[in-house]
């Protein structure tokens, strides 16, 4: 999103509200000369089916995406502005693959690698979700490749029970 005064690329979303069926508005501020201002996007990326592991489709929705990555962040220092953020990235992305239908796996690895850079917390509920059933082997190989796996671990465990998906 282009700032309309200086130009830059690179805005930070202060605020998200859907206006309508198919429309956001967004408060934005420039990350280069810190003016605000707002944009109405049309959510291509809401008409997209998402294909769940049992073969049946429904449309994305970007509630339950953000409930998901949520959860996953609940008690960590990630900001709901970040979860924000984070799930525009994702739909973005969506958007541009321009795909009418997309599994939820793919939602799912989209999401993680941007929890990656967020939470190692948050990263590890949500990848014990979306890959359950891979073997646990992979499971602790995921967790070795972070740091402080111990902790990690722990609060995993504390937290992984409260974590659904129907995907
Ligand atoms: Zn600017």
């Amino acid at each position: 999103m282009f700032c309309p005064f200086c130009n830059k690329k690179d805005s930070r979303v202060l605020e998200s509200r859907l206006t309508g069926e198919n429309s956001v508005r967004r408060r934005r501020e420039c990350e280069a000369c810190a003016k605000r201002f707002t944009t109405y996007e049309r959510l291509e990326v809401m008409q997209v089916l998402v294909v769940k592991r049992s073969g049946s489709r429904e449309p994305y929705t970007r509630e339950k995406l953000m409930a998901g990555v949520r959860r996953a962040c609940a008690k960590t220092m990630v900001t709901a502005e970040q979860i924000d953020d984070l799930v525009d990235s994702v739909e973005n992305e969506l958007a541009m693959l321009g795909k009418k239908e997309v599994p939820a796996s793919l939602l799912g690895e989209l999401s993680l690698g941007r929890l990656k850079e967020l939470d190692e917390v948050a990263y590890v509920r949500f990848a014990s979700v979306y890959r359950q059933f891979r073997s646990i082997e992979d499971f602790v190989s995921e967790l070795n490749t972070l740091k402080d796996t111990q902790t990690l671990l722990e609060n995993a465990e504390a937290t992984v029970t409260s974590v659904t998906t129907d995907g």
